[in-house]
């Protein structure tokens, strides 16, 4: 039987007084598009930031793909995860940020080589090659040697995507990765992620207020409110006839 790729199991975030996130579980399969729905401030994106280690956890396991995240154990005890375990963990894992984050002294050919030339020791011509095939699928190859102020936010974006695959992550996390855009660049970012869901296997989370494209997206939809999973079930299910009260509350407001 096939193992989820990502099993977070209870987990509690705290940040000084207020919980986050309360006892939260979730799989997530090998392959498996989900899209994390809900109000601002239920959780959501910090969920990504822990499965990228940005954020710590204050209880619970996260394994992924096979391994603890956080925690290790030693002689019968849990134990923090040292650096160079994070570093190896992190590498299963691509995040693309709502506010692009490209390094803006760097050309976009370089933004994309950066990380697989330091954490990979990949040679740069092997660096740049897959650097420029990433480019060409994003639709920016012409673009490689400009800098990141020369563009659109969402060609920008679509360079924060191909830096984040070019460390061949297993996994993909995407948030809220159109709320920054003008509206007319929605659609050009929207339609590399649908080709990326289409063309490859990779596992990937997407946190985001499009809700025809979450329903197109996923394979699965998570409605959160206050740290909490309310509900979740297939796209069609969830967007046409949901069950729980606060979703439906929430979906009419949206839709
Ligand atoms: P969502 O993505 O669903 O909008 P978030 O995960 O961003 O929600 O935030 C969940 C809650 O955690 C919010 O109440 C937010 O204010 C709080 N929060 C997020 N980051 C921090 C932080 N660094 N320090 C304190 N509170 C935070």
């Amino acid at each position: 039987m096939t193992e989820p790729i990502i099993r977070i199991d209870n987990i509690v975030k705290r940040y000084g007084p207020l919980t986050v996130l309360d006892g939260l579980s979730m799989e997530v399969m090998p392959g498996e598009k989900l899209a994390l729905i809900g109000p601002s401030g239920s959780g959501k994106t910090t969920i990504l930031r822990i499965l990228m280690t940005l954020e710590t956890i204050s209880e619970g396991f996260i394994q992924i793909d096979g391994e603890q995240l956080y925690h290790m154990k030693k002689a019968g005890s849990l134990v923090p995860a040292d650096e160079r375990h994070l570093h190896r963990m992190r590498e299963k894992i691509g995040m693309v940020f709502q506010h692009f984050n490209l390094f803006p002294h760097k050309c976009v050919l370089d933004n994309i080589t950066l990380a697989p030339m330091l954490t990979k020791g990949m040679d740069r011509a092997a660096a740049e090659k897959r650097g420029m095939e990433l480019l060409d699928m994003v639709g920016l190859a012409d673009k490689a040697k400009s800098m990141p102020a020369q563009l659109s936010g969402g060609q920008k974006q679509r360079v924060a995507i191909a830096r984040a695959l070019a460390l061949s992550p297993k996994i993909m996390l995407f948030d809220e990765v159109t709320s920054a855009l003008d509206p007319e660049l929605v659609e050009e970012v929207l339609s590399v992620m649908r080709k990326l869901a289409a063309e490859t296997d990779m596992t990937m989370l997407l946190v985001t207020h499009e809700m025809g494209f979450a329903h197109d997206f996923a394979d699965r939809v998570l409605f959160f409110d206050r740290g909490k999973i309310v509900e979740e079930g297939k796209p069609g299910d969830i967007f046409r006839h949901p069950k729980q009260e606060r979703t439906q509350i929430f979906l009419r407001k949206i839709i």
